[in-house]
């Protein structure tokens, strides 16, 4: 509802076959989450309860959609945070805004009658980047705050909470995050290969009208190392060529003059970050 924080609800929920590609990394996340939701039988064989995911790779191959997902396929409530809304926080905010955070979350399955609340935390790595002896105090106690919450998680607890996190930057994580009971199950979100691109692509060709001749097979082929995110950027930018020449269908032209588009796009971001 409205009512909710922005932050806290994503009106539009997601599956797991709305992701092209990534088929591995779906593989190994629902095989996790599948223990998560037999976790009676897991709890039986004395099995230490799953809290923690974490999700590694390149901005913008799904990371987001894939947490979201998870939330659907266990029937959870969802909530995100990024780790840089900590970032300018006075020292203590960080970790009050963790408690609240794990109490919200649980306050709202128990309320939409959920036995367990997904907790998204994306660029896991502003807060729990290696701590360096007292530099960034304030991310320490975001940090330690994240990882009490993380310890005090008991398997028998109704709701469950599910921390799933995201980063691009796995190497600069401190070590304490990824002890046994904490993040200590990893999924790897790569860049599409050619089929996970003809996937993402059509994905995001359902709601457009694509004239007959259209090849997607050579958009793909045309799309070697972009994101999920550049994918859909590509029909989204082909839509606009179309719109521009006032055409009611979209042509093989207009997908290749976006492709090139967000091909340089990208080239720019690069040349003025060097
Ligand atoms: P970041 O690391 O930048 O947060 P991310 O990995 O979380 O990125 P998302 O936010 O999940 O990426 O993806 C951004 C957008 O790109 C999505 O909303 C979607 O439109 C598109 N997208 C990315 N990956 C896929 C995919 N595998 N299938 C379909 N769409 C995708």
């Amino acid at each position: 509802g409205s009512d909710r924080k922005a932050k806290s609800a994503s009106p539009s929920y997601m599956t797991f076959d709305d992701i092209g590609g990534q088929l591995r990394a779906k593989g190994e996340l629902k095989e996790a989450l599948d223990f998560l939701i037999k976790h009676a039988d897991i709890q039986k064989l004395g099995i230490r309860p799953l809290k923690g995911i974490l999700l590694t790779g390149p901005p913008g191959t799904g990371k987001t959609l894939m947490a979201k997902a998870a939330a659907h396929y266990t029937n959870s409530v969802f909530m995100a945070a990024a780790g840089s809304e900590f970032v300018e926080m006075y020292v203590g905010v960080g970790a009050s805004r963790i408690r609240d955070m794990f109490k919200e979350a649980r306050a709202r399955a128990v309320k939409e009658n959920k036995e367990s609340a997904i907790l998204f935390i994306d660029e896991i790595d502003v807060i729990g980047g290696k701590r360096d002896g007292g530099q960034h105090r304030e991310y320490d106690q975001t940090l330690n705050q994240l990882l009490t919450e993380m310890d005090g998680i008991h398997t028998s607890e109704s709701p469950r909470v599910l921390i799933i996190a995201a980063t691009n930057r796995k190497e600069m994580l401190d070590s304490a995050l990824l002890r046994p009971g904490r993040f200590d199950r990893h999924i790897e979100v790569d860049l599409p290969d050619k089929k996970g691109r003809l996937h993402i692509l059509n994905i995001h060709a359902k709601n457009k009208p694509l004239a007959k001749e259209v090849n997607m097979e050579q958009i793909a082929q045309e799309t070697f190392h972009f994101s999920g995110a550049q994918l859909e950027s590509v029909m989204n930018e082909a839509a606009i060529y179309a719109m521009r020449e006032e055409l009611s269908l979209i042509e093989q032209r207009h997908l290749s003059q976006a492709v090139d588009k967000v091909m340089m796009g990208e080239k720019t971001d690069r040349e003025s970050t060097k």
